[in-house]
């Protein structure tokens, strides 16, 4: 029996091969694979013949049309779930009492295609190689590929995407993307789980490292630009994890409760409506959560309505690993693809259809959207071929540079830093392991380090963070080379202000490690930092500290200290970029994308929500939370971040936007006009100060009163690169979407008559420019 030539599409060893063809010999003998998939028979045309839908001047949705009508109903099923079956034992479980042998069930089936083709990734679905569709290999990938993959070797570990927003820069956003995009090709996969476009709701959700921060607008088009970037390599995107999924705290049975229309396109669902928008993205993961009562990956509203009817999403919607929960009600809200397994989608899907429950035609739209996916980003026409190697280096230097401009210098009294190298005599360098590392993010999104993290448990603490081997003090060290640099763990407060009191100079890391899984209880830093800080600036007036936080933290020694930079996780060359700016290599140039409060009292809600105080049982055996159910009441609406802030009064620690350079900026002359609904703003920037650098120039908006919306949105932005003493003439036009209200019994976005003011300046509390504009 011959196997066809797609299934080299495996590009694997030729033993792999073999034990796939036995694999799929066994699946025909057990008679459970349709003859149409068994292979060509003697004398049948020759295997490289061409397909009626290799043809590539036809659309992506021809294609996949012509490819639906060669497929089978289990063929079918067989693209709409991943392998091995997960989810408790459904399946085979229901069949036990059937007369023996029973044939494999799809699941079954599943399951044996994937031990032997899955490149070891987060997600693995078989294609049908008959037909030459590929199997999906899919990896999670926010801020690097990760060794979920567990056959790769190397990927490059990128600043945390929190810090990629604080560049707010487009390109490097693309970029970003279309690095890890082709390190997943490099190492097999074709399908990325990255992109996370959920917004700061919650400043304690231990996920906001995987986030781009606050506000929609800019979160949106920085995930739109992270996945062109991705798909742009011929790999499939994916937007995650819609929607609200905006803390970890009972992730899996926690109820958002939003019931306002307007407040949720206003607030989470723009971000992605405008990365669904601007990326075409292939995939859509639905979250873990409720929202109003139904689960995400059941929710119409979310599915059918939102995303597939008003945003014209052509792609699939896929499940968070077990965040599917039905058959029938998932398939008619509108998921496409339960993921990790087959519970539900499977021959539970399969059933559903043969008796009517699900209609055959909305299979066929879900295959349609997975297929046409495919075609639309290459993957059939450039078939991913695994090289083991990515390039190292070129990676280590993007992360610099990422890294580099996703470093916010939050505070700078006095002119502190940059610090001089050939100056400064003795630095004491304190805390955070920042002799050996930096810290990263947990969970999914976790890169593996090259030889493991530079802080082995328990020295990292209990469930502690993974360190990148890229050394704070050496980066220090080769800097000030005339200096005597010293370190410090930070343990003992008492012999770290020692240290600090004998040097010139003292820089204090602190971390907050977070993670996929867990939140952090509250904005304060953990253990005795605050204390450290305290401590160390009182015996030091050039206390420098530097943040390697998930999102932000409260910060009581603010007043105390000389200067505060603020690096997120930075990646594997963040030691390198932390030195950089601290010596004045690089000019900072970041914004902050989150509002840091004072303390927790001051955000919408002073904890996380969380279930009933009733202890929770242990997790079931499919791994879901067994806690009692709960709401979520996010009762300050659209009012996320810096707009909650403006409209209660509230004086952030740092606003939204803040970020100081080494050289000043000065804004003058704004200009507006108005074409229709189109309004086009220009102003004079001029670089004040003694050098080069780069600001990022943001224009806020307020709405006529009449809409009732919170004080202020960010509208445009533009990153000006300025030569000391240089002034240029900036020219924004503000998209009119931008200006939008969402109109609930239109349906629809609108831009609402009457008097608007428009705002310039260098963050969301410094706005020297106003102007007063009437739209028709
Ligand atoms: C996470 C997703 C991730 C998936 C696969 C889930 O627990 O929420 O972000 O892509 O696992 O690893």
């Amino acid at each position: 029996m011959s196997v066809q030539r797609e299934d080299l599409n495996l590009q694997h060893t030729t033993m792999l091969r073999g034990v796939l063809r036995l694999g799929i010999a066994l699946a025909i003998l057990a008679g459970a694979v349709p003859a149409r998939a068994q292979g060509r028979g003697p004398g049948q045309a020759p295997q490289a013949a061409p397909k009626p839908w290799d043809n590539q001047s036809l659309s992506p949705d021809q294609r996949a049309d012509l490819v639906m009508r060669e497929m089978t109903l289990d063929e079918k099923i067989q693209l709409l779930h991943g392998g091995p079956s997960g989810g408790g034992g459904r399946g085979r479980g229901a069949q036990a009492s059937a007369t023996p042998p029973a044939p494999p069930t799809v699941a079954e089936l599943t399951e044996r295609l994937t031990a032997k083709r899955s490149n070891g990734g987060a997600g693995f679905i078989p294609g049908i190689s008959r037909l030459g569709i590929p199997d999906l290999q899919m990896a999670d990938a926010a801020v690097g590929v990760t060794l979920g993959a567990a056959r790769s070797r190397y990927s490059t570990a990128l600043p945390s995407t929190i810090g990629l927003a604080c560049s707010w820069d487009l390109k490097a956003a693309y970029e970003y993307g279309a690095l890890i995009g082709k390190e997943l090709r490099d190492q097999g996969y074709n399908m990325s789980l990255g992109g996370g476009a959920n917004i700061t709701r919650e400043p304690r959700n231990g996920r906001n490292f995987e986030y781009l921060g606050e506000d929609p607008i800019l979160a949106g088009h920085l995930d739109g630009q992270h996945m062109k970037g991705l798909q742009a390599q011929g790999i499939l995107g994916d937007v995650k994890h819609y929607a609200f999924n905006d803390q970890e705290t009972g992730r899996q049975i926690g109820n958002v409760v939003l019931p306002d229309k307007r407040a949720m396109r206003e607030s989470d669902l723009l971000a992605f409506e405008i990365a669904v928008r601007d990326a075409d993205p292939a995939g859509v993961m639905c979250s873990y959560n409720k929202l109003n009562g139904d689960y995400a990956c059941e929710n119409s509203y979310l599915l059918n309505d939102v995303l597939k009817k008003a945003w014209g999403h052509k792609g699939f919607v896929l499940s968070d690993w077990g965040a599917t929960h039905s058959t029938a009600k998932a398939a008619l809200a509108g998921l496409d693809i339960e993921m990790p397994g087959s519970a539900f989608f499977g021959d539970a899907l399969k059933k559903a259809v043969e008796t009517g429950v699900v209609p055959m035609a909305r299979i066929d739209d879900m295959v349609h959207r997975i297929l046409r996916s495919e075609f639309a980003v290459g993957l059939i026409d450039r078939p991913v071929a695994r090289q083991e190697v990515v390039d190292v280096f070129g990676g280590l230097d993007a992360a610099e540079r990422f890294a580099e401009e996703s470093i916010v210098l939050l505070k700078n009294v006095g002119g502190q830093l940059p610090l001089s190298a050939a100056a400064v005599k003795s630095i004491a360098v304190i805390g955070s392991h920042a002799d050996v590392g930096v810290p990263s993010g947990g969970g999914s999104a976790q890169v593996n380090p090259p030889g493991g993290s530079a802080v082995a448990a328990p020295a990292a603490g209990p469930g502690g963070p993974t360190y990148y081997p890229s050394s704070p003090l050496k980066a220090v060290r080769a800097k000030a080379v005339r200096a005597k640099v010293e370190y410090n763990d930070g343990a003992d407060v008492a012999a770290a202000a020692a240290l600090a009191k004998a040097s010139e100079i003292a820089i204090v890391f602190c971390s907050q490690p977070t993670s996929e899984g867990r939140d952090v209880a509250s904005l304060a830093l953990p253990g005795n930092q605050n204390a450290l800080v305290s401590a160390v600036a009182a015996a030091n007036p050039h206390t420098i500290v530097v943040l390697e936080t998930g999102g932000p933290v409260a910060m009581p020694w603010m007043d105390q200290a000389g200067a505060v930079l603020e690096a997120w996780y930075p990646g594997i060359r963040g030691g390198e970029a932390i030195a950089n700016i601290l010596f004045g290599d690089v000019n900072p140039s970041a914004k902050t994308v989150v509002s840091f409060a004072r303390s927790d009292a001051d955000l919408p809600h002073d904890k996380v929500f969380g279930p009933p105080a009733a202890p929770g049982a242990p997790p079931a055996a499919d791994g879901r939370d067994q806690l009692p159910p709960f709401d979520i009441n996010y009762t300050e609406g659209l009012k996320v971040g810096y707009k909650w802030f403006d409209a209660e009064n509230k004086t952030p620690l740092v606003p939204f936007g803040h970020g100081l350079s080494y050289t000043t900026f000065a804004y003058a002359g704004l200009k507006t006009t108005v074409a229709g609904k189109a309004v086009s703003v220009s102003f004079t920037l001029q670089n004040t100060g003694q050098r080069a650098g780069t600001e990022i120039a943001q224009v806020y908006v307020s709405l006529p009163a009449a809409t009732n919306e919170p004080p202020k949105r960010l509208v445009a932005w533009e990153r000006v690169d300025l030569a000391a003493g240089q002034s240029k003439t900036v020219s924004l036009e503000i998209d009119p979407f931008h200006l939008s209200v969402f109109n609930v019994a239109k349906d629809g976005w609108e831009v609402v008559p009457g008097d608007y003011t428009v705002m310039v300046g260098a963050s969301s509390r410094t706005l020297p420019l106003k102007a007063a504009v009437k739209l028709p």
